[in-house]
């Protein structure tokens, strides 16, 4: 059984007219979610207690989180970043909400999960907003499966276009969250590069391959399978993570990756068998994605294999850029 979070609430999170991070992308992926289908379990919202957001971030973050919130008007955070009235509360429920997923599928109500929530999460750091993002879900949903769930060791898989440097500020110098992050490089947020590796005492244990544009479904499952495959069965996770962002895709009108609907796919099945063989739940949580036909049809397609379809066949094909990944990896891997 999967179990989803998608809801209208989601919507209401205002960026304004012209922001690609819009209440269409929720609306356009609740569509994937046909009611009375079996295969679904539908969970309602949740909000994050203040103290779950305090595992993450500090208390200057939230206060002024919740104070750009305000009637009447927007308020930017950084130059990307947009709140109004109800951000604070929905970014609460985004995090709550995957939180939620993470209790039930570690308690095994659930075999895999899809948090389809918004603001998303990956850029925000400790003490900032940025990039879209207002507080970290997927570190959030992280420290709670550690400190209240019994969880010891947490893998989060980020396959969003963007380097997801929030994450890994949170993490950097930690053995028991391993960050392991695909993403297109030189790009914003400028960092990702794939000699940083945790600090001292934690090296090994922020896993960054950053890829020249335009690659696609062949060279992304080879990437997956000769440096994630290795990594995840040495770490032995309790849990996955994954910061789904959709914005690899070849019509994102951000990215500039070529990745398929189908190639997504092709990445969930290969974390979802492999996750399975650890014993590990996945839980996927919405992060970008920007073109809102891409975005929805390549949630459609990782929801069926999450059901338990067959997934898509892609040959791997290695890439320069690849050998030299996996000559920094080879230090602390088995790759
Ligand atoms: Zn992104």
């Amino acid at each position: 059984m999967v179990g989803v979070v998608s809801d209208p609430v989601f919507m209401n999170h205002d960026t304004g007219g012209y922001h690609p991070e819009s209440p269409m992308r929720v609306h356009y992926v609740h569509t994937v979610f046909e009611p009375g289908d079996p295969g679904i379990l539908m969970v309602d919202p949740v909000r994050a207690d203040e103290s779950d957001i305090r595992l993450v971030h500090s208390k200057g973050h939230l206060d002024r989180v919740r104070r750009a919130c305000v009637p009447g008007r927007y308020v930017s955070l950084d130059p990307d970043t947009v709140c109004s009235k109800d951000s604070f509360d929905i970014a609460l429920l985004a995090a709550g909400s995957l939180i939620r997923l993470v209790e039930m599928a570690v308690a095994g109500e659930i075999d895999c999960a899809f948090a389809s929530v918004r603001p998303p999460g990956h850029h925000a750091t400790p003490n900032e907003a940025m990039g879209f993002c207002l507080f970290n879900n997927v570190a959030v949903a992280a420290e709670k499966a550690i400190a209240s769930l019994g969880v010891t060791r947490v893998l989060i898989v980020d396959f969003d276009v963007h380097h997801g440097n929030g994450t890994q500020d949170c993490f950097y110098s930690r053995k028991d969250v391993l960050y392991f992050s695909s993403h297109q490089y030189p790009f914003y947020p400028g960092t990702g590069g794939m000699h940083e590796t945790g600090a001292e005492g934690a090296r090994g244990y922020t896993v960054n391959c950053p890829l020249g544009a335009r690659k696609g479904d062949g060279e992304f499952m080879a990437l997956y399978e000769r440096v994630l495959l290795p990594v995840m069965r040495a770490f032995e996770p309790g849990l996955v993570l994954v910061s789904a962002g959709f914005d690899a895709h070849a019509m994102d009108p951000i990215g500039g990756m070529q990745l398929s609907s189908r190639g997504f796919a092709a990445l969930a099945g290969l974390i979802l068998e492999n996750a399975r063989q650890a014993g590990a739940p996945v839980v996927f949580s919405l992060e970008g994605g920007y073109n809102l036909d891409a975005l929805r049809d390549s949630v459609r397609e990782v929801v069926e294999v999450m059901k338990g379809g067959q997934a898509p066949k892609v040959r791997p094909s290695g890439f320069r850029e690849l050998d030299d990944i996996c000559e920094v990896q080879a230090r602390y891997w088995p790759v």
